[in-house]
Parts: structure tokens; sequence; C-alpha cells
């Protein structure tokens, strides 16, 4: 997470919303990119790429838009490079490394996990949440319980590197979510030294797909803020605040302090926006500008929260709070990154 704060300040591009590939999707405040297509998958932070090429795959042999979710997110959950999310990811202050998941599919079925631990692929078992029991969401030893009863393996998640910066922190053990660049670089100190090619860490995966069928997916995958107290939950396998879909008008996900996405209802309050008449981009602008709000500018520029969007025409959007946030679009077209606009 902290080398990926890193990796977004060397980006140049910063508001401006540039396109670094090709250009084959329809920017949502009505820009035609491109000749209008489906499939299309859309993921939070820009090296989820690598996921997004998995999706892709599945999208374009016609397969179903949570499919491709499901697949394109295990490779961001199997990544130790990827502080963030799964395996290799920055424990809670006693050294566990829990992670929390959710999916939502066009009918408006949803499951999510929370708090679990141990488990490499927890959108996996949010998605057997969905379709084998009666409940929306399971935490903690009952989730675990689950997803054994269900062939899971137990998995050690923690990576020596993770644990090193777990054990760095410990020294301080000073814990601050709100999310800065100064706390960034404080925190960048505790990090263990990064290898080459491992500039790639970011945050929360959480990802939307539009299908050949004109379906409407999305699924969101995390291990939390770094050093969280014990059982904290954020917004991302919350049912509205870090994912909500709605086919037939479109979906949306989250990332950043997921206490302020929770608190304004984010990703639901998005798709309520597309369904007023919004584009993507100003629905997800609007989100951004009650969180803002909330606070006030000065607290808000201390806190970085970045929304993706996409609607029912496939067109796909996002706003974050402030610079920094990218996200990763894969249409017909190819793939393509893009620096999110920001509101301070
Ligand atoms: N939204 C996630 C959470 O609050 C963290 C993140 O996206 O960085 O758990």
């Amino acid at each position: 997470m902290l080398e990926r704060r890193r990796f977004l300040q060397h980006s140049v591009l910063g508001s401006l919303g540039i396109f670094l590939g090709k250009q084959g999707f329809s920017l949502s405040n009505g820009t035609k990119a491109g000749a209008q297509s489906k499939p299309v998958v859309i993921s939070t932070w820009a090296p989820n790429q690598k996921a997004n090429a998995v999706a892709w795959k599945i999208l374009a042999a016609n397969g179903k838009a949570l499919d491709a979710l499901e697949k394109g997110i295990h490779v961001t959950e199997a990544d130790p490079t990827d502080q963030s999310v799964g395996y290799g990811g920055l424990p809670d202050r006693d050294g566990r490394v829990t992670v929390d998941s959710c999916v939502m599919d066009e009918r408006g079925n949803c499951g999510a996990v929370m708090c679990l631990e141990h488990i490499l692929h927890p959108v996996s078992v949010a998605r057997l949440v969905m379709e084998k029991t009666p409940h929306v969401q399971l935490v903690g030893e009952g989730a675990l319980k689950f997803a054994l009863s269900e062939g899971f393996e137990k998995v050690n998640l923690l990576t020596p590197e993770a644990e090193k910066a777990w054990k760095n922190w410990l020294k301080t053990s000073k814990y601050d979510p709100m999310i800065t660049v100064e706390h960034l670089e404080e925190r960048n100190k505790n990090q263990p030294k990064q290898v080459p090619g491992q500039q790639h860490n970011h945050d929360t995966i959480g990802m939307l797909a539009l299908d050949m069928h004109g379906n409407l997916s999305g699924a969101c995958s995390t291990s939390g803020m770094a050093f969280k107290m014990a059982g904290r939950v954020g917004d991302s396998p919350i049912i509205g605040a870090g994912l909500y879909v709605d086919n037939e008008v479109g979906a949306a996900t989250a990332t950043g302090v997921g206490e302020e996405i929770v608190r304004v209802c984010g990703s639901h309050t998005i798709v309520e926006m597309m369904r007023n008449g919004l584009s993507p981009e100003a629905a997800c602008k609007k989100a951004v500008e009650r969180i803002v709000k909330r606070n006030g500018i000065e607290k808000a520029r201390n806190l970085q929260a970045g929304f993706i969007a996409i609607n029912k025409q496939g067109e796909v959007g996002a706003y974050s709070v402030i610079k920094g946030f990218n996200y990763a679009v894969h249409t017909n077209n190819g793939p393509a990154t893009v620096d999110a606009k920001f509101l301070i």
C-alpha cells in the first residue's frame, strides 16, 4: 500500500484524466474515446490491469461478468507484493492478516465475508455465501468454518515481508487510519526494502464488469487498513459502501479510508446518482463531495477515498478526494490506465 502511494505520486498525469493506453471506451463525461463496445472490465488501481487481463479473457469468450471478476481478483489476492489484499497483506495490530470481500451479481444477489483469516481467495468464499447460504454476510470464525466446509484450505497469509513490516510498526505502534502523503512517507520507513519489480503495491481491488450479455456484476477484496484494530472491518465487504450493482443502472466500487466510505454509503449513493441521470464520473464526484463536506476541506486533505463506476451503456468514470487515485480498464480495444480526477 505504501509503495503504491509513491508509485502514484510519481504519476505525472494527475488530475487530467488522461488515457495511457489504447482508447476504446467512453469517458463518463460524455466524451467518446472510441467505439462503444461490450464487454468492459474496470478495476481500482492501475496495477490491477493484471487482474483485468484475466477477467477480460473470460468476458471476451462470452463468459459471465461474475465469473470474470472472481478469476481476475484471484490474481491480486495471490500476489505477495500487494500489501493490501490477501496473501502478503499487512496484518492487524496483533499480527493477524484478516481479509474482507464481497460480490454482487446482475440479479442483486450478494455475499460477503469479513475478518476472515487463513483463506487465500476470500472473493470465492463471498460468492459461495451468496450462492449456497440463505445469508449475505459471514464474519470471522463462522466465515472460516464455512470456507473450510466448502473445501478451502487453510494457508498462512502473513508473508515474511509483511511480518517484518508489522514488527517495525510495533516499535512505535502509531496508528492513524488517515491516509496522507506525509503519513505515508512516515509509514514507509517501517516498510521492508522493496526489491525491483515490487513497486506495484496498491490498495483494495474493487472490480466491475459488463459482459457480452449486457449484465453487470461487481466484486471487492482487501486485507483492510494496515495495523488496524483487531476486528476492524472497513467498507470493502459492505454492500452499498464498498460495492453496489444495479443491473438496470450501473455499478460502483470504492477504495480508501473505509470509515469515510461507509459513512456516505458511497457505492450505493453513486448508483442512485446514475439512476437520476448523472454520468459515472459525475456520480463519483458527488460521493466524494459528500465526504469532503462532512469532514471539511482541511481534514479531507488528509484522507483519500476513490470511487470507480460503470453504467449500463459501458461508460466508465472515477473520482477521488485527493490526488493519486487511478484505475485500470479493459475493452475490445485493449487495456488502458486512467488517472482519476480529484476534488481537492
Ligand atoms: N477501503 C479499504 C478499507 O477501508 C482499504 C483501502 O482501500 O485502502 O478497508
